[in-house]
């Protein structure tokens, strides 16, 4: 494989640039060129593709967001628009290609590997909810953005004696919610995994009230919503005044830390490396501390739970 290319797709997630950079560095490093695609797959149908060498991605290795810049490509989902991703990418001379991205982005990969394209998958997405890896790029930067935000919030409600009702992202999975949660010793943590009732909710303030406690907070993950609702039936089952936040896209942002950026790294240079091996349809991913990779069908069939035994421990430890 002589040129590969590299595109960043659906939410952008800290640490795709330190991929990027990576993927560039490891590429030239061995020989290859690199063309960069923008917008994800809606760049690859219109053939919006730029050569990178390894200046282009100097500066990036600090910065949120993605500088290949992103998008959601309806078109792509379509047999025409991937045979027309297929073509631009013959066109461009990409011969292979590193797909930065979440399930859909990969289910997009699995698809232009079908049509001729070998690709390889990088987990980024800040919910940490792709099956086939202990975690995606983005999580940490956005658990420690969701912390700080919860901290500052903890210290008003604790000299209010209120208690805080916070959302965090994550509509279909609550590890965001859960590690934050523990992070900032959250009363309660609401996940879309786990029955839990605002009676719940309520009784386990009420209990811990009886202690001398006067300020909690709750952390809601986004799958749960209803926020405000949540934050007005507290106030009525407990008498503490409750306030209800939505920290919304402040936690997709931000310089990517010390572990998203070495993951980003890691994981970009096995991509590359699959491809010079001429391996295509695989997604590269982090098992037990170590960067091992997948076919991209197999990466998708597989399930991930919510760690049920950190659940208990936020409960226990939030009494
Ligand atoms: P993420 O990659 O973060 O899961 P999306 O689900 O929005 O984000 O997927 C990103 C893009 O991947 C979509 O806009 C689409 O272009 C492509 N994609 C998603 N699902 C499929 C699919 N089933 N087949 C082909 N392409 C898909």
């Amino acid at each position: 494989m002589k040129t590969i290319g590299v595109l960043t797709s659906g939410g952008d997630a800290p640490g795709m640039n330190a991929a990027v950079r990576a993927v560039v560095r490891t590429a030239i490093a061995n020989g290859m060129t690199v063309k960069g695609v923008m917008r994800g797959y809606n760049g690859l149908i219109e053939g919006d593709i730029i050569d990178l060498n390894a200046r282009s991605v100097s500066d990036i290795i600090n910065r949120g967001g993605t500088m290949l810049y992103t998008a959601r490509s309806p078109r792509f989902r379509e047999e025409a628009g991937i045979i027309e991703g297929a073509e631009a990418c013959k066109a461009a001379g990409i011969e292979g290609l590193v797909v930065i991205g979440g399930d859909g982005s990969f289910r997009g990969a699995r698809d232009l590997s079908l049509h001729g394209i070998p690709c390889v998958g990088i987990p980024g997405t800040i919910d940490n909810d792709i099956a086939c890896t202990d975690y995606t790029l983005g999580f940490d930067t956005a658990m420690n953005t969701a912390m700080e935000m919860v901290d500052k919030i903890r210290d008003t409600s604790q000299s209010h004696d209120r208690c805080s009702v916070v959302e965090v992202m994550g509509r279909h999975a609550g590890h965001l919610a859960l590690q934050c949660g523990i992070a900032v010793g959250a009363t309660a943590i609401m996940v879309p995994e786990v029955e839990l009732s605002v009676e719940e909710v309520i009784a386990r303030i009420k209990a811990i009230q009886k202690t001398g406690k006067r300020h909690f907070i709750v952390v809601v993950a986004e799958g749960v919503g209803g926020v405000e609702e949540i934050a007005k039936q507290i106030e009525a089952g407990t008498g503490v005044v409750t306030r209800a936040t939505t920290l919304g896209h402040v936690q997709r942002g931000g310089n990517p830390t010390v572990r998203d950026r070495v993951r980003a790294t890691q994981l970009g240079y096995a991509a590359v490396k699959l491809l010079q091996e001429g391996k295509g349809n695989r997604v590269v991913a982090i098992k037990n501390n170590t960067v091992v990779d997948y076919d991209i069908y197999e990466a998708l069939n597989m399930k991930k739970d919510l760690d049920m035994e950190m659940y208990e421990i936020a409960n226990t430890t939030s009494i």
